[in-house]
């Protein structure tokens, strides 16, 4: 790839990443990094560089989607009923909703699971050579569960044979395929079977030797877990990340706080709001998910709060791919945090970016706006701290900038005096 020239964002205000409002001041980027960052009166080098006047527009880092399922088929630009496709159709459909996630403001995107065995490990290397376009991705294998009959069950698309030694060989060939999160569920779903959010679908000794394999090959697990005893097994198991952890009771949430720097939480509110508001057609029955994701919701609103209290890093991320909850969707989060967890649009920009960078494992260079950081900025016109709801609106997106780049480049009109020196 030829070297883009350094940029200079002029006349913009700067949302950091810390949660800290937005500050008048410049930017600069050479290469994939943020070199310079001013405030104020102050003015970065503008030597060599291609100016873009934001005019008066949010600048502020990429968002992580850290609940993503690229291979969920719907997105908000194709309806795709049910979660299955042929193969080919599938992996078409993850580069699809790559580019989607990226067109709307997501640079990163942790994996929650896939639908198909090495689509994100070989989707990630074509999107990190350049090839095709799309976020930073934490790429996993199939989602998995132990192996049983069922009619919706994503995890079971390829063998798993039950017991340590099976899951750890299971583990251990995620690592051959190039996958870096391994997803469990720990604990069922109630949404798709009821009650069985509260049964554990993997004996201790199972999630122990996952955790062992995963320590021994490098790898991070990543847990589906709603009952508490299926959290407390998590966090004992040496899980990295855990979804939902709605049933957590007291004694978990001791585990998750005294895990709090090694440990991030996803509680994934998307999925849960997209249940209650969606309208089915008629032959489609929602009523036990929609009584279901009413608990849920009520439970998470006390739940968030109490785990953000005690120190515990949360980001938003909702399990977007459904048919009623589409990839594309995912910053709709954002809103979500403020109207039910407390959060400001501030704070819940601060999850979904330097938290973002930390659950990606790159905490030290992505997912604030600093010098040394990777340039994945979103040049937004008008101001997200102030109405969150703006990021769902990808025209606000004047510009999408990852690893240095322009995914979006700022409109002609809005680069009027733009020069290339
Ligand atoms: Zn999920």
């Amino acid at each position: 790839m030829t070297p883009s020239p350094p940029i200079v964002f002029t006349h913009v205000r700067i949302f950091d990443g810390s949660g800290a409002a937005p500050f008048a001041g410049e930017v600069r980027v050479d290469g994939n990094r943020i070199s310079a960052v001013a405030r104020g009166a102050e003015r970065v080098s503008h030597d060599n560089a291609r100016v873009i006047d934001g005019r008066g527009g949010v600048l502020m880092p990429g968002l992580t989607e850290a609940h993503a399922h690229l291979t969920w088929p719907t997105s908000v630009e194709k309806l795709v009923p049910g979660m299955s496709l042929p193969p080919e159709e599938l992996t078409l459909t993850a580069a699809r909703n790559a580019r989607i996630l990226l067109d709307h403001g997501f640079t990163s995107c942790y994996s929650a699971g896939a639908l198909g065995r090495r689509i994100e490990p070989a989707l990630k290397a074509m999107i990190d050579s350049g090839g095709l376009p799309g976020p930073r991705l934490v790429a996993s294998s199939v989602e998995r569960e132990p192996p049983k009959d069922g009619a919706l069950d994503p995890g079971k698309v390829d063998e798993h044979g039950a017991g340590p030694v099976n899951v750890a060989a299971f583990v251990k060939g995620c690592k051959d395929i190039g996958a870096q999160a391994v997803k469990f569920l720990i604990s069922g779903e109630s949404a798709l079977k009821p009650g069985a959010s509260q049964q554990l679908l993997y004996t201790e000794e199972e999630l122990m030797a996952a955790g062992e394999a995963a320590r021994e090959h490098g790898l991070w697990l990543t847990g589906h877990a709603h009952a508490a005893a299926a959290v407390k097994l998590g966090v004992r198991a040496g899980f990295r990340v855990l979804y939902h952890c709605t049933y957590a009771d007291e004694e978990a949430l001791d585990l998750l706080e005294a895990k709090k720097d090694e440990i991030f939480v996803a509680p994934s509110i998307g999925i849960i709001q997209a249940t209650l508001d969606a309208t089915p057609p008629p032959h489609f029955d929602m009523t036990h998910m929609k009584q279901d994701a009413e608990v849920v919701l009520a439970r998470q609103k006390a739940l968030v709060p109490e785990l953000r209290k005690r120190g515990v890093r949360l980001l938003p991320g909702g399990d977007y791919g459904f048919p009623f909850n589409p990839n594309g969707r995912n910053a709709w989060d954002l809103e979500l945090w403020v109207r039910h967890f407390g959060y400001t649009p501030a704070e819940a920009l601060h999850a979904a970016t330097a938290l973002g960078g930390q659950i990606m494992g790159q905490g030290d260079e992505l997912g604030q706006v600093k010098p040394g950081y990777l340039a994945d900025l979103l040049l937004v016109d008008g101001d997200p701290t102030e109405n969150v709801a703006i990021l769902q609106n990808r025209h606000a997106l004047a510009a999408i900038m990852k690893d240095g780049r322009f995914h979006k480049a700022p409109h002609e009109a809005l680069n009027a005096a733009a020069t290339l020196a």
